[in-house]
């Protein structure tokens, strides 16, 4: 009995830390754990991205896995009140790693990981990126444990009678080899870092053009819901602020080349009223134009 005591007191403090994880149910069958729109540290632990899941009968498919391995454990914590099943397949939209660092989790647990092929091709880094930002409690067991399917342009995959239809785009989007995951009969796009909503997106691993193009592309899957890898808002509109914001820095930083103003002038005059309201202006704006800077100034098209 007190071996029994001291293994559960064990038990508890290996994990003092509980990501607060509430899933939002989308349709029947989908839901989504939405992260807060702020940067990873070690108040919000890296909860800042979307992990969803979906109901295939048997048991769950999840599409993101989080930032750790403790994120996973909560979020298949509350997945389990909602109906106890076990996760069988979990698909990595793409490497940055807030996305898929609670794959060692679900691993564990006996799940199949299907990622972008870039995953294959990916060194181990030391620290891991997110260990260095998040609390030592959040980050406890946590691993790079990496796809072990990978996809590469597009396949459909029969999950349990549920078709999935797995697009890895062979090209620099939001980083070099996004996936997006489609479920026609569910009429749902999980679309990754292709779509942010509510804050300042992330163009730094990314290419513009590509970007704005991708997005025309979602959306003439005309499906009810597109649920982004960032932001709450999940019907077919959700694309709308990435789009209305890509176009927007790239017809100013095209006038600022075409006026011949260098780099310096572009970003001391980059300010943008009708975005400033969002979280993460101030954090990710001026790099956004940078970024895009450096693709259009050799007229990347
Ligand atoms: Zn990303």
């Amino acid at each position: 009995m007190k071996s029994l005591l001291f293994v559960a007191l064990a038990f508890h403090s290996l994990f003092s830390f509980e990501y607060t994880l509430v899933p939002k149910k989308i349709e029947t069958k989908i839901y989504c754990f939405f992260g807060k729109p702020q940067i990873m540290d070690t108040h919000n632990n890296g909860d800042i991205s979307n992990s969803c899941f979906v109901d295939l009968g048997k048991s769950y498919l999840v599409i993101d896995s989080g930032p750790s391995y403790k994120y996973a454990r909560d979020a298949h914590k509350a997945m389990k009140a909602i109906k106890n099943q076990k996760v069988s397949f979990v698909i990595n939209t793409h490497i940055h790693d807030d996305h898929w660092l609670g794959n060692g989790y679900y691993k564990e647990n006996g799940a199949t990981i299907i990622g972008a092929k870039i995953f294959a091709n990916t060194p181990k880094a030391t620290p891991i990126r997110m260990q260095r930002f998040i609390s030592k409690e959040a980050f406890l067991k946590t691993k790079e444990v990496f796809p072990t399917e990978h996809i590469e342009g597009v396949k459909t995959l029969d999950l349990e009678g549920v078709k999935v239809e797995l697009t890895s785009f062979d090209k620099t989007i939001h980083t070099d080899n996004d996936m997006i995951v489609f479920i026609p009969s569910k009429s749902v796009v999980f679309a990754g870092d292709l779509v942010f909503n509510e804050r300042v997106l992330s163009l730094r691993d990314g290419n513009i053009n590509n970007w704005i193009n991708v997005l025309d592309e979602i959306e003439a899957k005309n499906s009810k819901f597109i649920i982004g890898g960032h932001g709450s808002l999940y019907l077919k509109d959700s694309t709308e602020m990435t789009k209305r914001y890509l176009k927007a820095i790239k017809e100013f930083v095209l006038e600022s080349i075409d006026k011949g103003q260098d780099i310096t002038d572009t970003l001391a005059n980059s300010r943008m009223s009708e975005f400033e309201h969002l979280k993460l202006y101030k954090e990710m704006h001026t790099k956004n134009i940078e970024t895009a800077y450096r693709t259009l100034e050799w007229g990347d098209e």
